[in-house]
């Protein structure tokens, strides 16, 4: 056990490809979903304490839980019940990824979480035990310990690194509020009963990665990668929330190359050829007023950090 405060820095994730399979008899989706890491971090810093304790900092911290349910809280518990050490530790999280906005924050606070326990508390756990817990935490999890680029099935939890070559330029949206991951699930499978052809496993095909967006991930080519960006949670997210429409069509206007929901949304993401058009991408966003925050970075990025 050391005494020293660890810090962890933990990137955000943008799904370059979400396929989603049909409603599985236990209640989840199969998914074949491409991760890409990139640089929008929260930091958790774990300090020895009395007891278990949750603070957490930033624009969107009255949003987040300090309970048992953080996953933070959740992945602090899991590590020291299997390693038999007594949950003393405080666990601050300086946020800066949108509060259910389909960017993974709660996971990578979940992932940091655990990475800076088992560095206070010096468990000696390998990888793969830090992966296995990531993955009973939540499906996204595993891929902000991991970051770069990966591909998700089962899931999203059953991962393989991706080679990606260069840098890729992103324009996010942030909306005011969030939206819950499982509702936009859900209407994912109401749209797709709504049209008739019906949102079972047996219904909808298998979800599969795309051989072209793959391509264009290792060549790193941005018109290529806008050309087949694609998530299949789009149009549920867009159907509860309807302004999305026109924050996606602001950044396209902009200069995007490409224009899509990140994950379960409601944050937008636009794909820009360099970083001068993902400025220009930023400005047609702020003067059209269809979205909180605009935020500027690339990916891939390395997944959680310690800094110390
Ligand atoms: P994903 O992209 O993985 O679907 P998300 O980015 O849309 O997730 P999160 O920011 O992870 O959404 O938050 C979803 C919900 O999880 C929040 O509304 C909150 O109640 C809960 N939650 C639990 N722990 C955290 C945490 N550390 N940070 C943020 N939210 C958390």
């Amino acid at each position: 056990m050391t005494a020293a405060p660890v810090t962890v820095r933990v990137p955000a994730k943008v799904n370059v490809q979400l396929a989603v399979g049909g409603l599985r008899p236990d209640g989840f989706h199969d998914l074949a979903n491409v991760f890409l890491a990139v640089g929008l971090y929260d930091e958790i810093t774990a300090t020895p304490s009395d007891r278990l304790r949750i603070t957490v900092s930033g624009p969107d911290a009255h949003q987040v839980p300090l309970d048992e349910s953080n996953l933070a809280a959740r992945a602090a518990l899991a590590l020291a019940a299997r390693h038999g050490v007594e949950p003393r530790v405080h666990l601050h999280i300086a946020k800066d990824i949108p509060v259910a906005g389909g960017m993974a924050g709660g996971s990578a606070d979940g992932a940091g979480a655990l990475l800076a326990c088992d560095t206070l508390w010096e468990t000696g756990a390998t990888r793969d035990e830090l992966l296995a817990i990531c993955a009973e935490l939540g499906s996204d999890v595993p891929f902000s310990l991991v970051g770069g680029a990966a591909l998700g099935r089962g899931r999203g939890e059953l991962l393989e690194p991706l080679e990606t070559g260069g840098v890729l330029h992103w324009v996010f949206a942030v909306a005011d509020g969030g939206l819950s991951t499982p509702a936009v699930y859900r209407e994912c499978d109401r749209l797709r009963e709504a049209a008739g052809t019906g949102s079972s496993a047996a219904d909808v095909p298998e979800p599969a990665p795309s051989g072209d967006l793959l391509r264009a991930l290792r060549t790193g080519d941005p018109g290529a990668l806008a050309a087949v960006l694609a998530n299949d949670l789009q149009p549920a997210a867009v159907s509860l929330r309807p302004s999305l429409t026109e924050t996606l069509r602001a950044g396209s206007e902009g200069g995007a190359l490409a224009a899509l929901v990140s994950g379960s949304g409601p944050t937008c993401a636009f794909l820009a050829k360099d970083p001068e058009a993902a400025e220009g991408v930023a400005e047609a966003l702020l003067r059209s007023a269809t979205c909180r925050a605009v935020r500027v970075t690339s990916g891939p990025v390395p997944g959680a950090t310690v800094l110390r």
